[in-house]
């Protein structure tokens, strides 16, 4: 049987979880693939692509991932939502996707976290964006946390949602002038990232005035935020699942086999070890 190719995208890409994670999925289902990492600088894409082509499809990170769209044939509803692909399946076209916000929601769900009431945002960047949006079509009445730097671009985002979701209650504002009790707060920055896990986003004050709490990052598994979250007794859910659920998306929709909740949790747990052992 004819060995299918995938491959992820990104620059720099440094020690990345794809090969590990996808390996696992394609194994659950018995599909003979390599999933190979391919460093390619923003500036060589164009040239890349016939050899993209030939692959039976690709994942795409930072920087490519709103650049590969004048190259697509077409794009699914989500995908051209977030003007960002994260997913891209080889045909005789190319057809963009994004699967990061099932991740998003599936991480969620595995913590037992809602996406409702009043949502504080931290961030403004492509995770933010596409949480945002989710947030604001679930009818969270959102907030939207920058610095000072990103405080034209966090007005952009909420501006682009007033566009798109007619009626979404969405405001901005900087990290000290934040105010009130929230339902959930979403991490979408690098703020207690490996290597600066003493990092956060808020201050410990305002994580303490919020329900709940996901963080999109996975390395540490649980950060500063989700720490002093759980201390306070507040729900928690945390980057890892969403990284490998997007991954499950993007083999399904390669591929049209489903996972099960039953068949990705390990492979979360596997993740976890992983980084564990690159890292520390
Ligand atoms: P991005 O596009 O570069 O956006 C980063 C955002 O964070 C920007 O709004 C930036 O604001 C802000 N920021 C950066 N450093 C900060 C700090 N120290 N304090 C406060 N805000 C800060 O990055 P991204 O792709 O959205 O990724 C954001 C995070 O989500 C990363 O940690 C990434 O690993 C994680 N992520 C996880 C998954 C997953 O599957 N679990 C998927 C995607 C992303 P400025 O404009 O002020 O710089």
């Amino acid at each position: 049987m004819a060995i299918s190719r995938y491959a992820v995208l990104g620059y720099p890409l440094g020690h990345t979880m794809s090969p590990f994670i996808h390996e696992k999925l394609f194994a659950i289902h018995g599909v003979s693939a390599a999933y190979e990492k391919k460093e390619l600088p923003p500036q060589e894409l164009p040239q890349a692509l016939p050899a993209l082509r030939k692959l039976d499809g690709f994942n795409l990170t930072i920087p490519h991932k709103s650049a590969i769209l004048p190259f697509l044939d077409r794009l699914d509803d989500r995908a051209a939502l977030y003007g960002a692909v994260n997913t891209v399946k080889c045909n005789d076209s190319l057809i963009g996707y994004n699967t990061d916000y099932i991740g998003f929601l599936r991480a969620l769900e595995d913590g037992g976290v809602s996406l409702s009431g009043s949502v504080l945002l931290c961030g403004a960047g492509g995770a933010a964006h596409m949480m945002a949006f989710e947030a604001a079509s679930a009818g969270c009445s959102l907030t939207i946390a920058a610095r000072p730097s990103g405080l034209p671009r966090a007005r952009g985002l909420a501006e682009e949602i007033r566009q798109k979701i007619p009626g979404a209650a969405v405001s901005v504002c900087t990290y000290d002038a934040i105010e009130g009790d929230f339902d959930l707060l979403l991490n979408a920055t690098p703020a207690g990232m490996y290597p600066h896990p003493e990092a956060m986003p808020v201050n410990e004050r305002t994580v303490c005035r919020c329900r709940a709490v996901f963080d999109a990052i996975y390395n540490p598994r649980e950060t500063m935020l989700l720490r002093t979250a759980r201390l306070n007794g507040s729900k928690c859910a945390y980057g890892m699942p969403m990284l490998v659920w997007q991954a499950a998306a993007a083999q399904e929709i390669w591929n049209g086999l489903p996972f099960t909740a039953g068949q990705v949790a390990p492979v979360i747990e596997e993740a976890n070890w992983e980084m564990e052992r690159v890292f520390r």
